[in-house]
């Protein structure tokens, strides 16, 4: 069978809040669930999502996406006719009409002259004056102004901070209910970086930065060192910044993402007309298929599966773009330039990278205690499937973000015997992950029992070693 390596991250919305659309999402190839909180009322909301997912596959991660310091307007009754030169007053408390429902104190930082952007840039208008506490505007470009649409402030570096109240409520249900993923919106430097790991300092939950405005981009060396995974936010970021940067944004971002074995997702409008209808255009598919080619190790869906028509189809477009263009992913060595890494696991990827092609290896076991040396590995994009055995459901579901990497926990839940590297290779024959012809490189750190010398490097050729194993195997099928 064919897999497909790049993950898919499917945000849910109306269209696909149910079993069976969630189900359809998972058979067309969705890895990781993501839930964006600006659509989300309350925390009961967050369980019920959680528990479908669940039911469906203990396979698909959880991502919860706070907002932080994105802003949105209020969800005022009717949408708003504009034509150029028209005033809007955004005020600043509840009462007014229009204001920024998630920072009422906007006006503070913002002075004449400003542009803001409304709706994802559709609505453009410019700050002619702030007083009492109100900001005067003339629009500019755009027809109509609807209620909980996006506010951006391309380079007004905004005081609000990175988590808030209400983030922290959700992020906390979330450690509790074992969430896999939290994603950040707007990072723009370490300090916020640093603020939301520093929350989420001592659970399982992986950090995955939103890099959507100028500042991060600029500092993305710092926040790549500090986060566990990018996602290239290019919604906000075409508001942000000019549109016409963001191609190449993608391909640094993603480059440094696989130097640091972080993942990375490639972000919004990846197949946007499939909201509508049920077949990509051209230059969707071949973005989508550039996205892999430079590296990517997720691709994310927004309206498309949220609010679109062709959900399931939106997914299934993006998984045989992945498998037909993958073919053409080139295996590189990458230089690691990371500090800190783990050193070992650096020595045992690239050793594992050269004995690959010397050996004609098609299959790599990796043995991963928290998936660092799976991640290592993948960046690498070698022509072989990779399985890392690890030791919990989180892991496995954490490494659902990164590509080329299928995951099983080993030894399987709830045994408590001593196991061993022949246990393993039994565990792959019994459940289909080996066959005979298969040449495999099995190393890493051995971490589930105790052993004297805890990193290995093996070759199994699989023939031979069912042939001299056969009197020592427990083998269920023939
Ligand atoms: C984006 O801007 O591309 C993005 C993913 O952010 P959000 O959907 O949270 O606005």
């Amino acid at each position: 069978m064919i897999t497909k390596r790049t993950k898919i991250v499917c945000t849910l919305g109306p269209s696909t809040w149910d079993k069976k659309s969630i189900s359809r999402l998972f058979k067309a190839g969705m890895n990781v669930a993501r839930i964006n909180t600006a659509f989300i009322e309350d925390l009961k909301e967050l369980k019920e999502i959680a528990d479908i997912v669940r039911s469906i596959s203990s396979e698909i991660a959880l991502m919860l996406d706070i907002k932080g310091n994105d802003v949105r307007l209020n969800n005022f009754s009717t949408p708003i006719k504009l034509k150029k030169g028209d005033e809007i007053v955004i005020g600043s408390s509840t009462g007014d009409q229009i204001y920024p429902a998630n920072y009422l104190d906007l006006y503070k930082d913002l002075k004449k002259g400003d542009e803001l952007f409304f709706d994802d840039g559709y609505v453009k208008v410019v700050v002619e004056k702030i007083s009492k506490k109100k900001i005067y505007c003339k629009v500019r470009e755009g027809e109509v102004l609807n209620p909980g649409k996006s506010l951006n402030t391309p380079g007004i570096y905004l005081s609000l901070p990175p988590i808030t109240k209400k983030d922290k409520e959700q992020i906390d249900f979330c450690v509790k209910d074992g969430w896999d993923f939290v994603a950040a919106s707007y990072i723009r430097d370490k300090k916020d970086a640093q603020a939301v790991m520093k929350y989420l300092k001592d659970t399982n939950v992986h950090v995955i930065a939103k890099i959507e405005e100028g500042m991060g981009v600029s500092n993305i060396e710092d926040i790549i060192q500090v986060v566990d995974g990018i996602m290239i936010a290019r919604g906000d970021m075409a508001v942000e910044m000019p549109y016409e940067q963001i191609p190449s944004i993608q391909k640094m971002v993603i480059s440094l993402c696989n130097i640091a074995a972080k993942p990375v997702i490639n972000a919004t409008e990846v197949v946007n007309s499939m909201k509508n209808q049920p077949r990509p255009t051209r230059a969707e598919i071949t973005d989508v298929a550039n996205a892999i080619l430079d590296g990517t190790d997720a691709i994310m869906t927004s309206g498309e599966t949220s609010v679109g028509r062709y959900p399931d189809e939106a997914v299934r477009a993006i998984s045989r773009i992945a498998v037909e263009n993958e073919k053409y992913l080139e295996s590189m060595l990458i230089e690691s330039r990371i500090k800190k890494q783990d050193q070992i696991a650096v020595a045992m990827t690239e050793a594992a990278f050269q004995v690959i092609f010397e050996l004609d290896i098609n299959k790599v076991f990796v043995i991963t205690q928290t998936g660092t040396t799976a991640r290592m590995l993948s960046r690498y994009d070698l022509p072989v499937e990779i399985d890392a055995f690890v030791p919990n459901d989180t892991i496995k579901r954490q490494l659902a973000m990164t590509k080329g990497v299928t995951s099983y926990v080993f030894p399987p839940q709830h045994k408590t015997e001593d196991y061993s590297l022949l246990k393993l290779v039994e565990y792959a024959i019994n459940n289909d992950l080996t066959k005979s012809s298969d040449k495999i490189l099995i190393f890493g750190k051995v971490y589930w029992t105790e052993v004297d010398f805890p990193n290995i490097f093996e070759y199994v050729e699989m023939k031979k070693f069912l042939k001299d194993m056969k009197d020592k195997l427990e083998i269920k099928k023939s």
